[in-house]
């Protein structure tokens, strides 16, 4: 019965009949100790760093919306990430997504690359140029579907193949779409991570990090790291977490729509240079996401002619925030270069895309009218006073 169940139907239910008064609403174990009835016998929950029962719920509840075996909660997107690094040790080598998130790209380049952890940034979207990138050390490939924020899509299906081909591990980060549009797991990866930060709690109230794993060893290996370096998420926050995914699929649905109509309006509108949207039918990214996703998400980036005018936009919209994150409820509005991704060599920057006309949009669940509305008038003022 379970496996029949469909994304949004699971997740509405993560936590409901698993605890023994009934609660809906699973409750807050805000408790950091279990008692043990003798001797050697345990209720299942010893100390709540290894096991905590509204985490727990959460850590099932990622796991079956992704098709994998186990899953884990930290206490951010980054602790999640790291914790998985720790996975490789001194002489190992990544294979990674080159426009990625910052954070991402800070973690790799400045903390583990100081214990000898390597990588190399490939364009992802080319497989021949994952191949070619893969060496004797390479231990696994890191991507990002679609990646940040230039949205461009890499096929999992065949870079799973290859990695199987060499032994090597495939890990997505599916903080953009989620498992409600993108299953990784089922199109061979070994690992999703998510900042649940993002669309899965989707209202800018809590920081936190999830992993899936879909084979058991992987997953004892993943637990004991977890338990070892100790960045678990707490039951609070846990609990907003297993709030924020019972909604997922109607924010997502109405996300999409939005993000729809202003990648379409704005591939319309003069003054905009160039549009990243993969639900456009013109984009490169388009048929290749069609086919291994549910929705295009809800991520727009886009290009004005100057930084004066990105710099104005910034100042003139209303309704949508300028601030750093993505995916809540609330549209806001990124100056990648200057925000998450100031951290990464102006040159490459540059070379990739990611320059000072680039904004990126993460589109909310407000009445569409309005959106269009408030991103009209704000490069409408922007265009007049640069
Ligand atoms: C935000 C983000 C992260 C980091 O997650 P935090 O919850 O902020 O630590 C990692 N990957 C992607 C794609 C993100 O957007």
């Amino acid at each position: 019965m379970k496996k029949a169940l469909k994304i949004s139907t699971q997740a509405v239910r993560i936590g409901v009949g698993k605890d023994a008064t009934g609660a809906m609403s699973f409750p807050i174990y805000q408790n950091a100790t279990f008692s043990h009835p003798a001797f050697g016998k345990s209720t299942g929950y010893d100390y709540s760093r290894s096991g905590n029962p509204t985490r727990q719920v959460l850590e099932e509840g990622i796991a079956l919306l992704d098709g994998g075996c186990r899953g884990f909660a930290y206490a951010s997107g980054m602790a999640a990430i790291a914790n998985l690094l720790l996975l490789f040790g001194q002489g190992d080598h990544l294979v990674v997504t080159e426009d990625l998130y910052g954070g991402t790209f800070r973690l790799l380049d400045k903390v583990f690359a100081r214990q000898g952890l390597e990588a190399t940034y490939v364009d992802t979207s080319d497989v021949a140029a994952v191949a070619g990138a893969i060496r004797k050390n390479t231990r696994a490939i890191l991507l990002e579907v679609p990646t940040n924020p230039l949205l461009k899509v890499s096929d999992i299906r065949k870079i799973s193949a290859l990695a199987k081909e060499k032994g090597i591990l495939t890990i997505v980060d599916n903080t953009f779409l989620t498992p409600y549009l993108l299953r990784p797991l089922d199109l061979g990866a070994d690992m999703t991570v998510y900042s649940a930060t993002k669309f899965i709690s989707g209202h800018n109230d809590v920081i936190a990090g999830l992993v899936a794993v879909k084979e058991e060893e992987l997953g004892k290996q993943v637990y004991f790291l977890q338990n070892s370096v100790g960045a678990v998420l707490g039951p609070q926050d846990s609990w907003l977490v297993i709030r924020g995914l019972k909604t997922l699929s109607v924010r997502i649905d109405r996300q999409l729509l939005n993000a729809q109509r202003i990648a379409e309006w704005l591939s319309g509108r003069q003054g905009v240079q160039r549009i990243y949207y993969p639900g456009l039918k013109k984009d490169p990214g388009y048929r290749l996401l069609k086919k291994q996703a549910r929705g295009f998400g809800a991520m727009v980036s886009f290009e004005v002619a100057d930084r004066r005018i990105a710099e104005e936009v910034l100042r003139h919209v209303q309704l949508i925030s300028f601030a750093e994150s993505l995916g809540g409820v609330e549209t806001l509005i990124t100056y990648p270069a200057f925000q998450t991704h100031a951290d990464m060599d102006p040159l490459e920057r540059e070379r990739m895309g990611i320059n000072d006309r680039l904004l990126r949009l993460s589109v909310g669940i407000e009445d569409g009218d309005d959106l269009l509305a408030d991103l009209a008038q704000a490069l409408e003022k922007a265009e007049k006073s640069a």
